[in-house]
Order: structure tokens, then C-alpha cells, then sequence
């Protein structure tokens, strides 16, 4: 909940979201549905005013100053969607990626070699001296990811960093972060308003009005005939524990859905029929 004077604006409410170690997730959703509230809670930038958050050993609720510090610096990497704000524009990218290191006191020449390494696996080996100007808006984010991957945090956070790119720039920096989910083991947690962002990484979940409501889980399956691999998105209404689903916007539209429905169980199916005004 943010206060703003007098106001209250409820940002998230009934989120409930469980991710594995080793996952990488999509977050889609509207404008103004909470999912950089989220992140920025994920991330130690924010408390939020109740609830329940943990990353790993870390109580996002109960810590003291140094531990949102330690969490913050060797726990979570973040990349923003403004490009700019991701890097220094007066240092280089490799001197960029190296920063964390030095927060953290890695040595000089353990850093030059790490920064290097992950340069490397963005695909920048060749652009390591260049400033930020130098660079192309995907590359900066590329650097970003190596920045973010810094202190080889086990969480990796992104809050639209594909918002500024055309769409096959986007698509490069989507593969880059499923290659290192699958190269580090890093978990990922992207957050984008593409839906079409849900059929590249292995699920997707939607907030509506600061809620979970839908997820969408990829399918794989091989077609042996003809050899190929197909894929297929399945949506999902998520069920919160009070028993709570959020009927999409179409279907409430499509069948006329006022204030109440009347719920029944037909052959192992639960149906919901419009009960009046
Ligand atoms: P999204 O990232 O999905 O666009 P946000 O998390 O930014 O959504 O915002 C969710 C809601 O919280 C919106 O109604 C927004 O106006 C409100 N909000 C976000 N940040 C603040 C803030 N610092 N102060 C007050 N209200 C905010
Ligand atoms: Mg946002």
C-alpha cells in the first residue's frame, strides 16, 4: 500500500506467487497492475506494508539495515528498462560489470577476469572497452545483464528491459536470459506487459489489479513423426488458498456475469451459471 498524503493506493493484494530455485518466470500484466511494486519489493528497494515475502534464507520483512544491504549486493541483480539507468555512462563496459565487484571487495584481478567471462557470454567480448554512447540500446542491456550478474546472484530481476527495444533486439536479450538461466542456474524473474513474452520462458504469470490471476505453462512436445518439437501455451486461472479465482474480463463479458453465479459440480467439472443482478 503507498500512501500518498491522505490517499491510500492498494498496489498489490492476494499476490500470491511461489518460484523455484532455477526457474525462469514471466510476470505480464497491464500498466499500473503492481508488478514493478513487486519487483522493487523482490528486489529490497521496498517493504511492503504486509504480507509474507522470502528469497531464499531472507525474510523481506523482518531485516536490519545491513542485511537489505548484504541482500541487495550479493543476493539480487536488477536491470531497469531505461537503458541509461543501468550503467555508468563514464566508465566502460567492462568497467561497468566490474563495479559490483569492487562493492564487494573482489580482488583486482579475480574481477577483470569475471567481468571479462561475462562480457563474454553476453556476446560482448569485442565491445569490452567501449563506453556507453558507444553502444547500441540491446548491447547496453547485454552489459546490464553482466552488471546485474555481477556478484553471481542466485535472483535475477528485470522490470521491462526489453521496453525500449524493437522486437528483435527484445528477442535477443529474451534468449540471452534463458541461456544464462540455463548456463548460471540463475533464477529469473522477468516482468514485461508482452503477453508475447510468455511463450519464451517456461511460465508466465498475470496480475490483474495487484492480484495473481492466470498463468500460462509452455508445453513442450515432440512430434516423432516428422522429428519436430512443437510448443504449446496453456492458460491457467490460479486458485489463491481462500479459494479465490478471478474470471477473466471476456468470459464475465460473455455470459453476462453480475454480482452473484451459482456454482455447480458436473462430472468432475465446476460450472458457474449467471445468477442475476
Ligand atoms: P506496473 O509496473 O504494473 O505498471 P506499478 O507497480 O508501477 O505497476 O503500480 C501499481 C499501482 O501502484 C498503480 O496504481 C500506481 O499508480 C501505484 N504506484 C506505484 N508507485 C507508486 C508510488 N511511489 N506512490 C504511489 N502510488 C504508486
Ligand atoms: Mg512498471
Amino acid at each position: 500500500i503507498y500512501k500518498v498524503a491522505d490517499l491510500e493506493v492498494v498496489a498489490l493484494r492476494g499476490l500470491e506467487l511461489s518460484v523455484k530455485p532455477g526457474e525462469i518466470i514471466a510476470i505480464v500484466g497491464a500498466s499500473g497492475s503492481g508488478k514493478s511494486t513487486l519487483l522493487n519489493i523482490l528486489a529490497g528497494y521496498d517493504t511492503p506494508s504486509a504480507g509474507t515475502v522470502r528469497v531464499g534464507e531472507y525474510d523481506l520483512l523482518n531485516m536490519t539495515a545491513k542485511e537489505v544491504v548484504d541482500y541487495r549486493r550479493s543476493e539480487v541483480g536488477f536491470i531497469w528498462q531505461e537503458t541509461s539507468r543501468n550503467l555508468f555512462p563514464y566508465l566502460t563496459a567492462l568497467e561497468n560489470v566490474e563495479l559490483p565487484m569492487v562493492l564487494t571487495g573482489v580482488p583486482p584481478k579475480a574481477r577483470r577476469e569475471r567481468a571479462e567471462q561475462l562480457l563474454a557470454l553476453v556476446g560482448l567480448s569485442k565491445r569490452m572497452g567501449h563506453g556507453q554512447s558507444e553502444l547500441s540500446g540491446g548491447e547496453q542491456q547485454r552489459v546490464s545483464i553482466a552488471v546485474a550478474l555481477a556478484n553471481e546472484p542466485p535472483l535475477l530481476l528485470a522490470d521491462e528491459p526489453t521496453g525500449e527495444l524493437d522486437d528483435e533486439t527484445s528477442a535477443a536479450v529474451l534468449d540471452l536470459l534463458n541461456t544464462v538461466n540455463r548456463e548460471l542456474r540463475t533464477t529469473i524473474i522477468v516482468v514485461t506487459h508482452d503477453p508475447a513474452i510468455a511463450s519464451s520462458v517456461g511460465r508466465a504469470i498475470a496480475i490483474r489489479d495487484g492480484k495473481t490471476s492466470t498463468e500460462m505453462l509452455r508445453r513442450v512436445s515432440f512430434e516423432r513423426r516428422i522429428g519436430g518439437q512443437t510448443e504449446d501455451v496453456e492458460e491457467f486461472l490460479l486458485v489463491d488458498s481462500s479459494g479465490s479465482v478471478q474470471i477473466p474480463r471476456s468470459v464475465l463479458d460473455r455470459l453476462v456475469i453480475g454480482r452473484r453465479v451459482r456454482v455447480g459440480v458436473e462430472h468432475g467439472k465446476v460450472t458457474l451459471e449467471p445468477g442475476g443482478e
